[in-house]
């Protein structure tokens, strides 16, 4: 499996392959824009050309983006709702526009109604950005989430909801975090409870949906239904599931990245040390893959 994490565009999107060559990832995820803001300036050419050479060039692959905190495709105000399409197109284009994999989303929060109505609407507004965009080649990477709050995606049942009613979608991928694995009750912790998330997964989605993983341990139990990153081996997972998802056989084509905490204003944006922590990481998970 490859390696690598979730890195700043502070400076431009390109920079944000500097830093993960700095850090020796195999793998990237950016945000394209501020990711607590609705509307952002169109990507420069140079920037979009800079990014796209230098991806090529360090051979990382996959590079995704994730998609902005404020979208939420479950709301049912229709503002809200018209405003979170917009902009998830929008996500859509500057992914595309980079040539990346996809766009990770979380499937949205259900503020009103039942747990279907929202899974419902969800599916509803990404067929209309589909079809607003029939070229796209970038995906829309789901998110399975750690359940807080009234979020949905916390179950796979409602990831195969969604993509049953998108009628199996080819564009719609599947990402998968560690660490809400856990905290939505699928105790990966264990080897048995490993197996039997996985056999779940295998029969309501399959692996064939696959992109991407995020890496992170997790600061809550399993079923704690709270989404707080931990360092890797410092949480509640520790360091034997990562080795099973780094060497198991049927995921060995797709790559981890880490969403784990930065250290605090590391050389305010410079680009000329890696950060320590994100070493850390990085180099636990790169050891128990490769030992
Ligand atoms: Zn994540
Ligand atoms: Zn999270």
């Amino acid at each position: 499996m490859r390696i690598g994490a979730h890195m700043s565009i502070a400076g431009g999107i390109s920079k944000s392959v500097d830093r993960a060559v700095l850090h020796n990832c195999e793998a990237l995820q950016i945000f394209t824009k501020n990711a607590s803001q609705w509307h952002a300036a169109p990507l420069a050419p140079d920037e979009v050309r800079a990014f796209r050479l230098g991806v090529e060039k360090a051979e990382l692959t996959p590079v995704v983006s994730h998609a902005s905190y404020l979208i939420n495709l479950a709301t049912a105000v229709p503002k809200l709702r018209a405003q979170s399409i917009n902009t998830f197109i929008d996500e859509l284009d500057r992914a595309d526009s980079l040539g990346l994999l996809g766009v990770v989303i979380h499937p949205g929060t259900c503020t009103s109604g039942t747990e279907d109505e929202g899974l419902h609407r969800i599916a509803q507004a990404i067929r209309q950005a589909l079809q607003k965009r029939p070229n796209l080649n970038t995906m829309v990477l789901l998110e399975h989430t750690a359940g807080q709050g009234r979020t949905l995606g916390y179950k796979f049942e409602h990831l195969a909801t969604i993509l049953k009613e998108l009628n199996g979608s080819p564009k719609i991928g599947i990402c998968l975090d560690t660490c809400h694995l856990l905290a939505a009750g699928y105790d990966i912790a264990s080897a048995s409870g490993y197996k039997k998330t996985f056999s779940s997964f295998k029969k309501l989605i399959g692996i064939d949906r696959l992109r991407i993983f995020h890496g992170n341990d997790s600061k809550k139990p399993c079923g704690s239904r709270v989404d707080r990153h931990q360092h890797i081996g410092d949480g509640f997972l520790g360091l034997e599931p990562f080795k099973r998802f780094l060497t198991d056989q049927d995921f060995s084509h797709l790559a981890m990245v880490i969403e784990t905490e930065k250290t605090k204003n590391w050389e305010r944006g410079k680009i000329s040390n890696p950060d320590p922590l994100d070493v850390r990481n990085l180099n636990t998970l790169k050891s128990l893959r490769d030992t």
